[in-house]
Parts: structure tokens; C-alpha cells; sequence
């Protein structure tokens, strides 16, 4: 069987260097908030480009730390709205509600599958106080137009960006181009611990200081509590295991790139609607390689039979779930007919050539 994503054979490749590293970890007798979480921090700002790098617990706690830090500073109030693209995976939602905060939907672009930029304007009101990017998928979404947009209006632009590390946009990183970002390492995405882990990078200084005190229990000194925090550590081991891996982050996404280059040039069946390869590769780190059809079902069943693993990303769209039933009844119909026919097909480092070949050829003949 192909597998969707063969986790174990990604790790295999890094084995010794890790080995060696958790050994270290485990006999320093020191666990959290340590050298490694430290050197972790720096070198992700540094890759980044960011002053400022911040280990958290996952990715959710990222976006939730990063808008919690805007209400304790003043910036953001309960009842506020963040602007959030529609299709997006449940987490980046979750953080705007769960923050008192209102997420506001505006739909994706049909050919990218990012928030449509030129629908935001509309959605803008006078409690509008953030932009939430996501770069889904691993593409990355920006443009002149949004900066313009969050000027005009006092914005805050943060970017999740779980799903698109190493991307760029204008020969910036992902992660360096609004006012914060989110980043998951859960174990899938493309930069993966071996168990959660998350992390948030800005340039802001204040909010940086802020996000480190609400984390460690709203505390920067020991025993004393400036706000009612939360605990949301990246441990030592994950950050030494994210370390190692963070200096091959480049040349894997580069592989992923090859095969969707190959997916999308040699998949030539007209029920088959490709992604579309930025012109500007560096845009996309193909997080998912994500397909368009109509006989959705026919087509997974068809690969299932054939040994070929495939995911669904995602099966219910964000205003159809039933924990935002406020929302179940309003229509975004661009999200909706993605979550109808989207298809991700296996993408990883670790694929063989042949294993792409096979999937080209059962999808031609489907
Ligand atoms: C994975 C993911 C998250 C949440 O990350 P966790 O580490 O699982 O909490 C947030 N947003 C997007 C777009 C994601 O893909």
C-alpha cells in the first residue's frame, strides 16, 4: 500500500542524529524551559526572520496565545471581530471563539483555495480588529493589497501558518509577513514533532513578552502572576527534535515540490481539476496536494481498491459543524463545494519515484 503520509519512514531517515539528541535530554535531568527549547527558539527566529520565536504547547495554543496577548495589551476586546477565511481547518477558528472573539467568514478563491483578498473590504466593520491568514494547504497568501487593507483600517495581519513552513511570498518567509504567526509541529505537518508542539513568531517585542507570561502561567517572574495564564510549554525533547529536523526543512520540502511538479504535469485526466503551481514556486511547500472532482467517492474507492491511501481535507466546512451551529444555516458556497470534492493524494518526502508513477497511472485511467 502507498500510504497518505508514512511518518515512521520520515523519521527513520533522521533516527541516529535523534537518538543521540534524547539521549543527551535524558540524561541532563532537565526537561522544560532549557537549552534546547532556547536553541530551538533561535534557530526558528533566525530561519524565520522574525526578533522573536516562542515554543508553546501546539499549534491551537499558538493562534490563541497570539489573540489573548492583543486583548491583554489592550489591543483587542471581547466581542471584536477577526477576519478568517472560510474553508480553513477548524483550529484557526477555534482560537478567534475561544478568546471571546467573533470569527467573521470570508470565502476562498476557487483556484488557490486561500481567503480571497478582494472580499475582505466588504466584511470590515468598526469592531474589525485582525486579519487571520491562513496559508492553506502550504501556499502562501499575501499581497500588497492585504497590507494596504490592514493600514487603512488599524489591522493586525497573523498568519497561521501551520501548514507552510519554509514557504516565502516575495522572498519572505511565511511566518515574517503580517504582525504574528502560528506554527504546529504536530506530528503530519511538514516541520513535525514527535508529539505536539507549537510555536509563535513575531517581531513585536511587547507581544512576544506578553505571549511568554501567558504561557508560563501569566507569570515572566516566579510566583508572581500578572495574568491569569495558561501552561503551554514545548518540552525539551520535542524542541530537540525539532531542531535536528528544522535543518532539513528546505531540501524535504524541495522533494515535495518535485512530486507535486510531477502530479500536476503528468495527471492528464479532464475529471481531474489539479492545484496550481504558483508561478513563484517558492509560494507553496505542498503540505497537501490537493485534488478537484465531482465522483469524489468513485475516485477514493477506486484508489482504496488499488492500494493507494487518501484524505479528505476537510469533509465539513467550518459553518456546517454542528459546534458552530449559530452558522448552519448560512451559505458560503465556494467552501462548500471544496469540502464536497477535494481529494489529497499522497505527498511526502519519502516517496519513491515509482510510487508517483503508479498514482499518475491509475488516476489517468480512472
Ligand atoms: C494543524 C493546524 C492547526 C493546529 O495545530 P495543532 O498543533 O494541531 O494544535 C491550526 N491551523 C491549521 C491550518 C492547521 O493545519
Amino acid at each position: 500500500m502507498i500510504k497518505f503520509l508514512d511518518l515512521q519512514k520520515i523519521n527513520l531517515k533522521h533516527q541516529e542524529e535523534i537518538e543521540a539528541k534524547l539521549l543527551q535530554v535524558f540524561q541532563s535531568g532537565w526537561y522544560l524551559m532549557g537549552k534546547e527549547l532556547n536553541s530551538f527558539e533561535q534557530n526558528l527566529a533566525s530561519y524565520i526572520g522574525t526578533h522573536h520565536a516562542i515554543g508553546v504547547a501546539n499549534g491551537l495554543d499558538a493562534l490563541r496565545l497570539i489573540l489573548r496577548a492583543y486583548i491583554e495589551m489592550g489591543i483587542m476586546n471581547t466581542s471584536d471581530e477577526v477576519i478568517v477565511p472560510s474553508n480553513t481547518y477548524i483550529a484557526s477558528i477555534l482560537a478567534i471563539s475561544d478568546n471571546g472573539l467573533v470569527p467573521v467568514l470570508v470565502e476562498p478563491e476557487i483556484t488557490t483555495y486561500n481567503i480571497n483578498i478582494s472580499k475582505i473590504e466588504e466584511k470590515i466593520t468598526s469592531k474589525t480588529k485582525a486579519i487571520l491568514i491562513v496559508h492553506l494547504y502550504g501556499r502562501a497568501v499575501f499581497s500588497q493589497e492585504l497590507k494596504n487593507l490592514a493600514q487603512k483600517y488599524n489591522l493586525k495581519i497573523i498568519e497561521d501558518n501551520a501548514q507552510a513552513i519554509g514557504g516565502e511570498w516575495n522572498g519572505i518567509k511565511t511566518g515574517n509577513l503580517g504582525d504574528a504567526a502560528g506554527f504546529s509541529f504536530y506530528p503530519g505537518k511538514n516541520l513535525g514533532a514527535l508529539g505536539d508542539a507549537g510555536a509563535i513568531t513575531t517581531n513585536d517585542e511587547e507581544l512576544a513578552k506578553t505571549i511568554r507570561a501567558l504561557a508560563n502561567y501569566g507569570s515572566n517572574k516566579k510566583y508572581v502572576n500578572i495574568y491569569q495564564g495558561l501552561n503551554s510549554r514545548l518540552d525539551e525533547i520535542q524542541a530537540a527534535i525539532l531542531e535536528i529536523k528544522l535543518k532539513y526543512i528546505d531540501e524535504e520540502n524541495e522533494i515535495r515540490r518535485e512530486v507535486a511538479r510531477r502530479y500536476i504535469s503528468e495527471i492528464s485526466n479532464p475529471k481531474i481539476i489539479l492545484p496550481e503551481n504558483p508561478e513563484n514556486e517558492s509560494e507553496h511547500v505542498w503540505h497537501i496536494f490537493l485534488i478537484r472532482t465531482e465522483k469524489r467517492e468513485e475516485l477514493q474507492t477506486y484508489l482504496t481498491e488499488n492500494s493507494i491511501q487518501t484524505l479528505i481535507h476537510y469533509p465539513i466546512p467550518p459553518h456546517k459543524q454542528e459546534a458552530y451551529k449559530e452558522w448552519n444555516t448560512q451559505s458560503f458556497p465556494i467552501s462548500e463545494k471544496i469540502h464536497q470534492e477535494v481529494l489529497s493524494l499522497p505527498i511526502s518526502p519519502v516517496m519513491e519515484a515509482e510510487e508517483v508513477t503508479k498514482i499518475i497511472e491509475l488516476l489517468n485511467k480512472f
